[in-house]
C-alpha cells in the first residue's frame, strides 16, 4: 500500500460557553481533519490540533507531505522516523499536531487493512469504557455551580476547573460554587496553568484545599523542575504535571526531579498514538499514572486516544475532555462531541476496523464554512489576553 495524497480540512466548532485559563480565552476550537488518501482505495483519518495556528499546523503538514507521499502507510515506525529525522522534525513542539496526525492515519489504515480496531492493535482492550473529566468552564459561581450540579446529574466523577486567571478570592468563590453544586463525592482537578510563582501556589493550593481537591495542574512554570518537586512537597494535594511533559524526554525530567505525582501526555504534542503508549510505559516504569491531556479536540483524535487509553493499565485517573463545552462534533453517531454522548463521564472504545469513527460531511462541510467565515474567532490566540495577564507568574 502506498499514501497518495495527504489532506486536511479546518474545522471550526463552537463551545457552549467560553474557555477562559490564565493566558487566554476561546469560544470554541479549530481542528484540521488530515485525510490520507493510498493507491488500494483506503483513507486514514487523522486530527491535528489548532496549535500554535491552522496555519502553522497546514503548513507543516505541506511540508511533510514529500516524507508521506508514496511512503507505506503500514510501515508506521518508518514512517515516523522519515518525518523526525529526515524531515528534521524531531525537535517536536508546535510542529508535531501536524505528524501526530499523519500517523494517527495510518493507524486507522493499519487496522482498516486488517480488519481490526486500533486498541487490538496496542495491546488489546485493557478497559471496555474510557473517563473523561467534566470541563467546568471559569464563571460568575452561579454558572459554576449550575455546571457542577449538572456534572453530577451525567454521573462525572471529576470535574476540572481553571484557576490562576483571576485573584485567589474569586478562584476560591468559584470553587466553594462548584463544590456546593457537584456535591461532596465529586474529584475537583484545578489547572493553574504555570499561573503561579512557588510561594503563590503553596498558599493558593493550601486555601483551595478546604474544598477537596483530587489532583491540582501545573501550579507553577513546568520548565522548572526543582520549584515543582518544592510545591509538591509543601501540598497535600498530588501534583499533576502538564506544561512541564508534552514529550517522552521532558516526562523522563519530571519523573526523575520528583516533580510530580501524576503525570500528562498528548499524542498531539508528541508525534502520535505509539508515542502516547511509550509515555504511559515511562511514566509505568516510575510506578506513576498517566493522564491524557487534551489542547480541545474532535471525535477523530479522541477515538484515537480513546483506543490507546482502553489498552494501557496506567491511564488510571479521568483524562481531559471536552465534551462538557462542545456543542457539536463531525464524526457520525453519538460518539464524542457534546455532554449527551457520555455516559457516566466515559465514552466506550470504538469496535469498529481502525479508529472506528466515520466523518459527517455535511457536519464538515457546516464547520468548515464557520472556519472559513470566522475560525481567527476560535483560536488559541486570545487578543485580550495581554491586558488581562501581563505578566505571569503571580507573587
Ligand atoms: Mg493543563
Amino acid at each position: 500500500m502506498r499514501i497518495t495524497r495527504v489532506r486536511a480540512t479546518p474545522v471550526a466548532v463552537p463551545y457552549r460557553t467560553d474557555e477562559v485559563w490564565a493566558f487566554g480565552r476561546r469560544r470554541g476550537l479549530v481542528s484540521l481533519l488530515v485525510e490520507v488518501d493510498t493507491d488500494e482505495g483506503l483513507t486514514g483519518l487523522g486530527e491535528a490540533a489548532a496549535y500554535p495556528s491552522a496555519d502553522a499546523v497546514l503548513g507543516a503538514l505541506r511540508s511533510m507531505e514529500p516524507l508521506v507521499v508514496g511512503s507505506d502507510p503500514l510501515r508506521i515506525e518508518q514512517l515516523v522516523q522519515r518525518i523526525d529525522v529526515v524531515g528534521t522534525y524531531h525537535h517536536t513542539g508546535s510542529s508535531s499536531p501536524a505528524a501526530a496526525a499523519v500517523e494517527t492515519a495510518c493507524w486507522d489504515l493499519l487496522g482498516k487493512s486488517c480488519g481490526m480496531p486500533v486498541a487490538g492493535l496496542l495491546g488489546g482492550r485493557f478497559r471496555d469504557r474510557v473517563e473523561f473529566f467534566h470541563y467546568v468552564a471559569a464563571a460568575e459561581p452561579g454558572e459554576v455551580r449550575a455546571e457542577g450540579a449538572r456534572a453530577a446529574g451525567a454521573g462525572a466523577r471529576v470535574c476540572y476547573l481553571k484557576v490562576g486567571a483571576d485573584d485567589l478570592g474569586t478562584d476560591l468563590a468559584r470553587l466553594a460554587a462548584l463544590r456546593e453544586g457537584a456535591g461532596p463525592g465529586m474529584g475537583i482537578r484545578v489547572d493553574a496553568n504555570e499561573a503561579w510563582s512557588a510561594g503563590a501556589a503553596v498558599r493558593a493550593v493550601t486555601a483551595m484545599e478546604e474544598y477537596g481537591l483530587e489532583l491540582v495542574e501545573q501550579p507553577v512554570s513546568g520548565r522548572n523542575l526543582p520549584e515543582m518537586a518544592y510545591v509538591r512537597s509543601r501540598i497535600r494535594t498530588p501534583l499533576l504535571a502538564n506544561e512541564a511533559s508534552w514529550t517522552r524526554s521532558s516526562q523522563f525530567a519530571v519523573l526523575r526531579e520528583g516533580a510530580a505525582d501524576v503525570v500528562s501526555a498528548d499524542q498531539q504534542m508528541d508525534g502520535g498514538l505509539l508515542n502516547l503508549k511509550r509515555s504511559a510505559g515511562i511514566c509505568a516504569a516510575a510506578g506513576v499514572p498517566v493522564v491524557k491531556h487534551s489542547l480541545g479536540e474532535l471525535g477523530v483524535a479522541v477515538a484515537a486516544a480513546v483506543h490507546v487509553i482502553a489498552s494501557t493499565p496506567n491511564f488510571r485517573c479521568a483524562n481531559q475532555g471536552y465534551g462538557a463545552l462542545l456543542t457539536d462534533d463531525i464524526v457520525k453517531g453519538d460518539f464524542a462531541g457534546p455532554l449527551e454522548n457520555y455516559s457516566d463521564g466515559c465514552l466506550d472504545v470504538p469496535t469498529g476496523p481502525g479508529l472506528g469513527v466515520e466523518l459527517d460531511a455535511e457536519k464538515v462541510g457546516k464547520y468548515a464554512e464557520l472556519y472559513r467565515e470566522s475560525g481567527a474567532g476560535f483560536s488559541f490566540h486570545d487578543p485580550l489576553a495581554l491586558s488581562r495577564a501581563p505578566a505571569l507568574p503571580k507573587r
